[in-house]
């Protein structure tokens, strides 16, 4: 049985004071959550998402690691870092990371096999831009990246990731994938999985990423193969990630 993941991408936005703020809503609110959660995060505030959440449901992780374990590579953060703060989960191949710092397929599979080897939780995050979604190129898109992906890793580590699927279109534009559209992906890549691993295809979430919100996440989680959620706009104030985590 899977159980459900609410993830938020803070992306590049916070500070101290803005996220103690919303770090004791989301832990005043949260209550006996039924699904995962966790915040992730910029690497400088893990260490204040330790001190807020530590002993509560919320987990936290960073958005990016670097392939090497350690070393001359001025600006990194290595997988033992973020371990170092508590970390659970790390995010590889936004598609931020992708577009804006030429992360290729292979990159992104070197940076979850990483995660995976040093103990986190990898969100493996894969989607289409709209060009490829006219061009009818979806599902050989979101094939390609997600493969890589598990080609790269051991068998007994595929059981050890997260998927967000999350269509570039609808990240941070308001526009979402309609909860059939998401569905069909999300099916794809379940497939994907059982491909390589039933027992990956049972355990592993697949979330939706791209402007869910408390309005549309109920109709989204209610499909069977979205397991959850990657939120960013929306996980920046307490009561919409709140309302997220309880449509879950
Ligand atoms: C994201 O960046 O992972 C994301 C899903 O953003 P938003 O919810 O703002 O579309």
């Amino acid at each position: 049985m899977r159980r459900k993941l609410i993830a938020g991408n803070w992306k590049m936005n916070g500070n101290l004071a803005a996220n103690a703020v919303l770090l004791t809503g989301i832990r005043s609110g949260i209550g006996e959550a039924h699904c995962d959660v966790a915040v992730c995060v910029p690497a400088p505030y893990l260490a204040q998402c330790r001190d807020a959440l530590a002993g509560s449901p919320a987990r936290w992780g960073a958005q990016d690691l670097s392939v090497h374990e350690s070393g001359a590579f001025t600006g990194e953060v290595s997988a033992g870092m973020l371990l170092d703060f508590g970390s659970r989960y790390v995010i590889v191949g936004h598609s931020e990371r992708r577009s804006y710092h030429g992360e290729s397929d292979e990159t992104v599979a070197a940076k979850a096999a990483r995660a995976v080897s040093a103990g986190l939780i990898p969100i493996v995050c894969v989607g289409e831009t709209l060009q490829q979604r006219e061009q009818g190129q979806t599902e050989s898109t979101v094939t390609r990246q997600l493969d890589t992906v598990l080609a790269t890793l051991e068998p007994e580590q595929l059981t050890r990731i997260v998927v967000a699927y999350e269509p570039v279109w609808a990240i941070g534009t308001g526009k979402t994938a309609t909860p059939e559209m998401a569905q069909q992906v999300h099916a794809l890549l379940r497939m994907l999985l059982k491909e390589r691993s039933v027992a990956a295809a049972e355990v592993v979430p697949v979330l939706y990423g791209g402007s869910m919100k408390p309005d549309n996440a109920a109709e989204l989680l209610a499909m069977p193969d979205i397991d959850g959620g990657l939120i960013g706009g929306a996980s920046l104030k307490a009561t919409d990630f709140l309302a997220i985590i309880r449509a879950c």
